[in-house]
C-alpha cells in the first residue's frame, strides 16, 4: 500500500507531485520519490524517511520537467531505503516505474532477467517492470506495458515514463487502486483522490486489467488485448478531508469496511497453486521449525487477543503446546524458554516497546523469534530471527481494526503452515481450512452488511453503563475484543470474559439494564455457551448472540438480538465473527459523539513501558 501520483501538462511537474504525494502520505511513508522527463532526458530523486526528507532533496538539487511520476512507500518487499524507493529505473535509466502493489512472481521473473544480462539496483519486487519494460524498448510503451501486465501476477497500479516518449505516461491497474483526474490541458493520476483533488474534480476510475495512455492533451483506456474501452467520468463533491476519509466519515469507518481488501493483500502471494502454504520473507529453517517443543505468543492490547487466537489454532492443528503472555508481563515471571522455543511476538507497529523487550529476553534464553508486524523493517522486523507482515497498509484511526482481522489471518496461516511442515494434520484437512481462509474476504464482506442492524441496535445503548462479551475456547478472543473495542472508543466498561467463569463470580453484577453479548461459532462449544447464556437470561441481561447464519432459530428464544455472521469452520469464522462487534462499538461510540479515531488517553504506537 502507498501512493502513487502522475502529470502530464504544461506546468512544473513537481508543483503537482510533491503536494499530491503529501496529500497521500497517509496511505504508506517510508520513502518517496519522483521521476521528471524534461529538457535533459529523465531525472530520478528519491530518498528514505518521510517527504520532507524528499523535498529537503529537491530543494538541495532542483529538478525540471512537465511529466512526472511519484511515490510515497510503504515497503513490502526490501527494506524501506533510499536504494529501494520508487521511481525504479532499468539498466540504462531510459525507463522509470512506480508501483503499488505486489508483483507475486516476482522472483522468477527476477532470475530470468538477471540470466538475460539485466543488472538490478534494489531488493524490491516492483524493479522487474522496468526491466520488463526495457526488453520492450522496440514496442510502443503502451503494447510494451499491456505485454508487461500479462506476465506479472499479483496486484499493480503502476505508472511508466520512457525518455523515447516525453510527452506521455503509462499507466495500468490490476488489484491496487488507481484514479485518472481529467484536467484543462492537463491530466493527472494517483492511487486516490486526494492527490489531485486541488486541480480537477473530474474522475475517472479505472477498472481491472486496464492500461491508461496519458497525454496532456488525452485519456484512453484499454484492455490488455489494446481494445478501447469506455470512459466513465463523474464529478467530485467531497472537499479535501473528505476525500482522505474515501468518503467514510472517520478512518475507522474506512478501515471496517477496508477489511475484505486487507485480507486479500494479506494473502497475496501465501498459498501457492496447489495450496501449499508459502511465506517467501520468513527466513526460517525447516530444521528448526520440526525440532520446535513449545510455542509461546507474546504481544498487548488487540495483538494479544490475535495471541490468543493463535494459541487455539497452533494447538489445535500442530499438537504443540502453546503459552501466551502480556508483553509486559512475560519477562517479569521467569519464563522458561530453551533453544526448542518458538516465541511469536506481534505487533502491528513492530515498535511496542514491552513485545521489544520481551522478545529480547526470549532470544537471549536461546529461543528462536518470529516477528508478526504490519510494517516492512521495523524494530520487531530487525530484532527478530524472522518475520511475517501483515502487508494491509497504514492504519490510521487508533483503535485496530483492520490490522486485527490480518493478524488473525496470518496467525491461521502460520498455524497451517506449521501443520504442514511438520505433519500434524493430513493434507485434506489443510487444504478445506486454505480454501475456507481464501474465503474470508467475501464472507467479511458479507459481515460488513451488518452495518445497518448493528447500528438500529445499538441507538438505546448510548447510556448503558455495563456490558460482557463471553465466549469460549476460539470465540474467547473475539468476546475480549469486542470489550476492547468498546472500551477504547465509547469509554464503558466492558469486560470480557470466558463464559464458563462467569459463575464462579462476576454472574453477581448481572441485573436488568446490563448487555451481555454472547459468541457462538466453534461448535465444540456451541451449546454450552447457550447454556451460559441462558444463566444470563434468567438474571435479568439483555442478551445479544452471535451466532453463524443457519444458527438463528437455534437461540431465538434466548437472545433479544441475533446476529447472524457468515459460516466458515472453527476459529477461522472469528474473522467474520469479529466485524458486528467492531461495528457495534463504533456507533455506541457515535452515538454518544465520541472522537472514534482518536479516542482520549491512546497513542497508535506505544513506546513506552
Ligand atoms: N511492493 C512494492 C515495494 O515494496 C510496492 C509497495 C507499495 O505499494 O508501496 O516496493
Amino acid at each position: 500500500m502507498c501512493g502513487i501520483v502522475g502529470y502530464v501538462g504544461p506546468r512544473a511537474a513537481l508543483d503537482v507531485l510533491v503536494p499530491g504525494l503529501e496529500g497521500l502520505e497517509y496511505r504508506g511513508y517510508d520513502s518517496a520519490g519522483v521521476a521528471l522527463i524534461g529538457a535533459g532526458g529523465l531525472t530520478v530523486t528519491k530518498t528514505a524517511g518521510r517527504m520532507a526528507d524528499l523535498v529537503a532533496a529537491l530543494d538541495a538539487e532542483p529538478i525540471t520537467g512537465s511529466v512526472g511520476i511519484g511515490h510515497t512507500r510503504w515497503a513490502t518487499h526490501g527494506a524501506p531505503t533510499t536504494g529501494n524507493a520508487h521511481p525504479h529505473r532499468d539498466c540504462d535509466g531510459t525507463v522509470a516505474v512506480i508501483h503499488n502493489g505486489i508483483v507475486e512472481n516476482w522472483a522468477a521473473l527476477r532470475a530470468k532477467l538477471i540470466a538475460n544480462g539485466h543488472e538490478f539496483a534494489s531488493d524490491t519486487d516492483t524493479e522487474v517492470i522496468a526491466h520488463l519494460v526495457e526488453d520492450r524498448a522496440d514496442m510502443d510503451l503502451a503494447d510494451a506495458v499491456r505485454d508487461v501486465m500479462k506476465l506479472a501476477d499479483g496486484s499493480l497500479a503502476i505508472a511508466v515514463v520512457r525518455t523515447d516518449e516525453p510527452k506521455r505516461i503509462v499507466a495500468a491497474r490490476r488489484g491496487s487502486p488507481l484514479v485518472i483526474g481529467r484536467g484543462d490541458g492537463e491530466n493527472f493520476l494517483a492511487s486516490d483522490i486526494p492527490a489531485f483533488l486541488r486541480h480537477t474534480k473530474k474522475v475517472i476510475a479505472v477498472d481491472d486489467d486496464r492500461v491508461v495512455d496519458l497525454t496532456a492533451e488525452s485519456i484512453v483506456i484499454t484492455d490488455l488485448d489494446g481494445n478501447e474501452t469506455p470512459i466513465s467520468e463523474r464529478e467530485i463533491e467531497w472537499d479535501l478531508e473528505a476525500a482522505e476519509k474515501g468518503g467514510y466519515p472517520t478512518f475507522m469507518l474506512k478501515e471496517i469496511n477496508e477489511q475484505p481488501t486487507a485480507i486479500t493483500d494479506t494473502l497475496r502471494g501465501r498459498i501457492d497453486g496447489t495450496g501449499r502454504i508459502e511465506f517467501s520473507e520468513l527466513e526460517l529453517d525447516n530444521k528448526i521449525i520440526r525440532m520446535i517443543d513449545k510455542v509461546f505468543v507474546i504481544a498487548c492490547g488487540t495483538s494479544y487477543h490475535a495471541a490468543m487466537m493463535a494459541k487455539y489454532a497452533i494447538e489445535r492443528w500442530t499438537r504443540l503446546p502453546v503459552e501466551i503472555d502480556i508483553a509486559s508481563e512475560f519477562r517479569y515471571r521467569d519464563p522458561v524458554l530453551d533453544d526448542r522455543s518458538l516465541v511469536i511476538g506481534i505487533s502491528q507497529s513492530g515498535e511496542t516497546i514491552d513485545t521489544l523487550a520481551a522478545i529480547r529476553y526470549a532470544k537471549a534464553q536461546g529461543a528462536t523469534v518470529v516477528g508478526l508486524s504490519n510494517v516492512v523493517d521495523s524494530a520487531l522486523a530487525r530484532d527478530a530471527d524472522a518475520v511475517l507482515y501483515t502487508r494491509c497498509g497504514p492504519e490510521i484511526g487508533v483503535a485496530a481494526t483492520k490490522t486485527f482481522t490480518t493478524q488473525l489471518v496470518m496467525l491461521q496461516l502460520f498455524g497451517l503452515y506449521l501443520a504442514q511442515n511438520r505433519g500434524t494434520l493430513d493434507p485434506g484437512t489443510i487444504g478445506n481450512l486454505v480454501a475456507a481462509i481464501k474465503e474470508l474476504p467475501q464472507t467479511v464482506e458479507r459481515a460488513l452488511q451488518l452495518e445497518d442492524q448493528i447500528r438500529g441496535m445499538t441507538g438505546e445503548w448510548a447510556d448503558t453503563r455495563d456490558f460482557f462479551f463471553l465466549g469460549r475456547a476460539g470465540d474467547f478472543p473475539v468476546a475480549m475484543e469486542g470489550a476492547l473495542k468498546l472500551k477504547e472508543i465509547a469509554y464503558v466498561r466492558a469486560e470480557g470474559y470466558p463464559a464458563g467463569e462467569m459463575k464462579h463470580g462476576p454472574i453477581s453484577l448481572i441485573e436488568k439494564g446490563v448487555v451481555v453479548i454472547g459468541i457462538a461459532t466453534d461448535s465444540h462449544v456451541r451449546a454450552k455457551t447457550l447454556s451460559n447464556m441462558e444463566e444470563m437470561k434468567a438474571r435479568g441481561g439483555t442478551i445479544v448472540m452471535v451466532v453463524e447464519e443457519g444458527d438463528e432459530d437455534e437461540v431465538a428464544s434466548v437472545a433479544d438480538h441475533v446476529i447472524a455472521v457468515p459460516n466458515s469452520p472453527d476459529l477461522i469464522c472469528i474473522v467474520n465473527a469479529v466485524v458486528p462487534l467492531q461495528f457495534l462499538a463504533y456507533h455506541i461510540a457515535n452515538a454518544k459523539g465520541l472522537d472514534v479515531d482518536k479516542p482520549r488517553n491512546l497513542a497508535k504506537t506505544v513506546t513506552v513501558e
